[in-house]
């Protein structure tokens, strides 16, 4: 085997990444390295890329990207099965998540481990240990207790290699949202995850699946992904309208989800205007911290009356110093709501935001 691999080097917005080459780390007896054969540049590389929040790089650079698929190069010597107990081997190709809930938190041991506030790190530099820390590399190092599967010949490489970020969080997502057999769902944004999001809710069993987006070139993709309705903004350009021909597709309800996979949050308060009262609001898009949202000024379809107030459920992945943390996931500040942290495309997912009418029974607000 090789002594070094390469790794593309990322020193901040609108500067080149820098090709560079770094030795192979010694494996740890529970770590496997992987030879990475395709990563893909997820939305949220985007934000990255661009500067879309403020990101504290180390001097020595940062590797990123996430969504990768690739094959074992070598196994610690205490890992001889994937995370279903089938046999292991160096060669074998495999798909594998990339974040590292803790475990031992309070969170995760409430059977919360996307939303562990210890599973988002700062950014680290090449020069740290185990050096290859992203996806746009040579190698990724899958680290202590990462979950990794073996993947059959006859999936391609395109197939598995959004399966740990894209994939999985609509997966999760929908299913968190309470997204049901039969229900109704809006799909704000038809980028990888919309796309993906209108498939697993149609597998779902949802009877309306709405995808909103600007460009027809996607839109044309959601349907053949399943979408059974498509809104294009640049076509029906009052939101007024939009929102009517949710309702029109849902009975006159709204939908039960709706759900941004934009990234900006000034689509949010649209997306909440077409849920039916009591429905779910989905946050996974919008990850640059300090990103804000509006609350909409009129809820009333959403939570009627003084005395049945909204349940703003959050998910949260946050801790207090995070003026060093490049990325905070979903961050949201909604007035008269605390500070949404964040979490992210979690393993396996973001968590979300819900605004849901509690009903008579309704609990009282809470954190999740
Ligand atoms: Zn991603
Ligand atoms: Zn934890």
């Amino acid at each position: 085997m090789a002594s070094t691999g390469r790794a593309a080097v990322f020193f901040g917005p609108g500067k080149p990444f820098e090709i560079r080459e770094l030795p192979l780390p010694e494996i740890e007896p529970d770590a496997v390295l992987i030879k990475v054969s395709l990563a893909n540049v997820c939305g949220s590389d985007l934000h990255f890329w661009r500067g879309d929040a403020p990101l504290r790089l180390p001097e020595d650079g940062w590797i990123f990207g996430h969504e990768m698929t690739g094959r074992v190069a070598k196994l610690g010597r205490n890992v001889k099965t994937d995370s279903l107990g089938r046999p292991l081997r160096e060669g074998d190709r495999v798909a594998y998540t990339y974040f590292y809930p803790c475990g031992r938190c309070y969170v995760c041991l409430n059977k919360q481990p996307a939303a562990c506030p210890a599973k988002i790190e700062r950014p680290r530099g090449p020069s740290e240990f185990p050096y290859f820390h992203g996806a746009f590399a040579e190698y990724y190092y899958l680290r202590p207790g990462g979950a990794l599967f073996a993947v059959p010949d006859a999936l391609s490489d395109e197939l598995v290699s959004p399966v740990n970020c894209a994939l999985s969080q609509v997966i999760f997502g929908l299913r968190e949202a309470g997204l049901a057999f039969g229900g109704s769902v809006v799909i704000q944004g038809a980028g990888g995850l919309g796309v993906q999001a209108a498939a697993v809710a149609k597998d779902m069993g949802a009877a309306s699946v709405i995808v909103v987006d600007q460009l027809s070139g996607r839109l044309e993709l959601a349907t053949a992904f399943g979408a059974d309705h498509v809104i294009n903004v640049k076509e029906v350009t009052e939101r007024k309208e939009r929102v009517a021909l949710v309702r029109k597709w849902t009975g006159g309800m709204g939908a039960d989800v709706a759900c941004d996979f934009v990234g900006f949050p000034q689509v949010i308060p649209e997306g909440i205007e077409m849920l039916r009262p009591g429905g779910t609001y989905l946050e996974i898009g919008t990850i640059s911290r300090g990103a804000k949202v509006e609350r909409p000024a009129d809820l009333s379809h959403v939570s009627p009356g003084q005395d049945q107030p909204s349940l703003l459920r959050l998910g949260v992945a946050q801790r207090g110093d995070d003026e060093d943390q490049p990325r905070r996931p979903g961050a949201l500040t909604a007035p008269r709501a605390p500070a949404i942290g964040c979490a992210d495309w979690a393993r396996p997912v973001r968590p979300q935001v819900r605004m849901r009418h509690p009903g008579r029974a309704g609990s009282a607000p809470r954190c999740s």
